[in-house]
This record gives structure tokens, C-alpha cells and sequence, in this order.
């Protein structure tokens, strides 16, 4: 594979900071697989499935770097202490992260840490949950009816509370569609944060949970039920949470849900068809305001 893709040799001593994607094996792409096949090394998130550590090679050292059983997640600092002494240790090492390392996964931390300690690493990126994910939910996350921006937004802290540095109002009021990670324990206040900066409390909500994964579920809901809804459904993290009408798109492109249920897909979702809409030019798109 390496050879036919022209692919990079994975050198003694080096880390590849790599990208898992949200969980289904298929996403991931041929620079990690490449990099689990050759690393001596594998050190992983909690986020990352059984059957993509399963390409490791049988002789490799599998680190666990996530959080377990309620246990504290590793410090950071321990993390990348760890990725230095393997790579010291003239170990090929694989640092595997859920999604894209570089998208709320502290993938810059840990390859700021390698560069104080002069060790070589590449990137590699990967299938982020808040593209992908809704992706596997039928929900694209730009569409030229609805948006031509999108926000992500982190709903947790450092410090595990609702983040304090973020301009609320200006996300709420600016931005068509909102994608939230991290945000089911604190989505109660986050929706009443953008219901308060004038979005409509009815405006489409889709809650993602295990996206790409054989648990994959889907929550339909709107900015003022989502945390209920969320709680009664007892939907729990991983969960990616999309705010605007290009939820609406789900009932055209569940693919997913047409794949496993049969469900009937609506060709015109937005019900634009006949409404001239199509030849209308550009439409006024802005967020879903009250
Ligand atoms: N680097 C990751 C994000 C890490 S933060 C990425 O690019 O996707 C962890 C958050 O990612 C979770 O709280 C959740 O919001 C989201 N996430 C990761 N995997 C997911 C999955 N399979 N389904 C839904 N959300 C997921």
C-alpha cells in the first residue's frame, strides 16, 4: 500500500499524530491505516473503536490514554510525556485520536510538547464528528439553501463548565447553523443562552449520539425541548448536536436510515419545489431568529 499510494515510511523515533475519525472503520484514511500497520506504539483515546486498534500489529504496545470507568482521564502533560519517551525510546509511535486530532482533541498541545522535545511527528488528519457525524445522520453541514456558514462550537470548558470566552450572542445571531460538541451536559443552558440572543425556541435541533457506530442514534427536536428531549430519550455522549434549518435536509438525505429501515426519503425536504424558490437567485439566509 505504501509504495502503490506513495505514502511516507514511518522513520524510528517519530509520532504520528493521527486522526480516527467518529468511529465507523471506513472513514478512517490510508495514512492511518498505514501508520497503525507499521507503529510500534499505539497510543489511544477512549473515543477510538476495538476494530481500528485491531489493525495495530499483534507486537505492538497499545496505550490507553483516555478516560475509564469513571476514572479521571490522564493530565495532559503525562500524555505527551508518555509520546516522548516512547519516541525517545526509538519507538514508531501512533498517537491515535477520535475525529481529526486537531479539532477540539488538544492535538496542538500534544504536538507543541514534540516540538519543545525535538521530535519529529506528522499529521494526520481525520474525519471530524461534526462533519462526519451529522453526515451519517443525513444532515449536511453546508447547504446553499439554508447556510453558508457554520459554527462549531465547544460546549465544555477545560475546566468541565459551560465556556466563559465564547460571544454567545454574537454565534447566535450571526451564524445559520451551530454544531456543538461536548455540549449534552450543558445543553439546557446553551440553548437558553441562544433562544436568549433571539433564535427561535421552535428551530430544528438534531442530536447525534455514536455517530458512524452500530449505536448510531438520532434525536429530532427543536431548541427549547432539546435537553428535555435529550434526558427522556436518555441519549447520552458521544453526541454531536446541529442547530438550523439544514436539519430539516434529514428527511431527504437519511441514506443511512433509508439503508437499515427503509425509510422513504422526501426529495424536496425544504419544500422549495414549485415555489419558485429554485429559480429565484440567491435567498435571504440568515439564522432562524424569533
Ligand atoms: N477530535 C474529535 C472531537 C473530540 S471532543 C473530532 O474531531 O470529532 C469529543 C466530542 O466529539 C464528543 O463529546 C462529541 O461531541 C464528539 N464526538 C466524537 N465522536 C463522536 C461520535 N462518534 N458521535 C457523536 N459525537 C462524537
Amino acid at each position: 500500500m505504501r509504495q502503490r499510494f506513495g505514502l511516507p515510511v514511518f522513520e524510528a523515533g517519530w509520532v504520528w499524530l493521527a486522526g480516527a475519525g467518529p468511529g465507523d472503520p471506513g472513514l478512517l484514511t490510508l495514512h492511518t491505516v498505514h501508520g497503525l500497520a507499521e507503529a510500534d506504539a499505539v497510543v489511544y483515546d477512549a473515543l477510538v473503536d476495538d476494530r481500528i486498534l485491531a489493525l495495530a500489529k499483534p507486537t505492538a504496545e497499545l496505550v490507553f490514554a483516555g478516560k475509564r470507568g469513571g476514572k479521571p482521564s490522564p493530565k495532559q502533560r503525562d500524555i505527551s510525556d508518555r509520546l516522548i519517551e516512547l519516541a525517545q525510546a526509538g519507538k514508531r509511535v501512533l498517537r491515535l485520536k477520535g475525529g481529526d486530532p486537531f479539532v477540539f482533541g488538544r492535538g496542538g498541545e500534544e504536538a507543541l510538547a514534540l516540538v519543545e522535545a525535538g521530535i519529529h511527528f506528522r499529521v494526520i488528519p481525520g474525519v471530524t464528528a461534526g462533519t462526519g457525524g451529522l453526515a451519517y445522520a443525513g444532515i449536511p453541514v453546508t447547504h446553499r439553501d439554508t447556510n453558508q456558514a457554520v459554527t462549531f462550537v465547544t460546549g465544555h470548558s477545560a475546566a468541565g463548565e459551560v465556556p466563559e470566552g465564547l460571544d454567545w450572542e454574537a454565534i447566535g445571531q450571526g451564524s445559520p447553523v451551530i454544531v456543538l460538541y461536548m455540549a449534552m451536559k450543558h445543553l439546557g443552558i446553551i440553548a437558553s443562552k441562544f433562544i436568549a440572543t433571539g433564535r427561535n425556541p421552535d428551530e430544528p435541533v438534531a442530536v447525534v449520539s455514536n455517530a458512524s457506530t452500530p449505536d448510531q442514534k438520532v434525536l429530532a427536536t427543536t431548541l427549547a425541548r432539546a435537553a428535555q428531549d435529550v434526558a427522556a430519550a436518555e441519549m447520552a455522549a458521544p453526541a454531536v448536536i446541529c442547530i438550523g434549518d439544514v436539519v430539516r435536509l434529514r428527511s431527504g438525505l437519511d441514506w443511512l436510515g433509508a439503508l437499515t429501515s427503509g425509510r422513504v426519503l422526501d426529495p424536496d425536504p425544504l419544500g422549495e419545489k414549485g415555489s419558485g424558490a429554485e429559480q429565484g437567485g440567491e435567498r435571504q439566509q440568515r439564522p432562524n431568529l424569533a
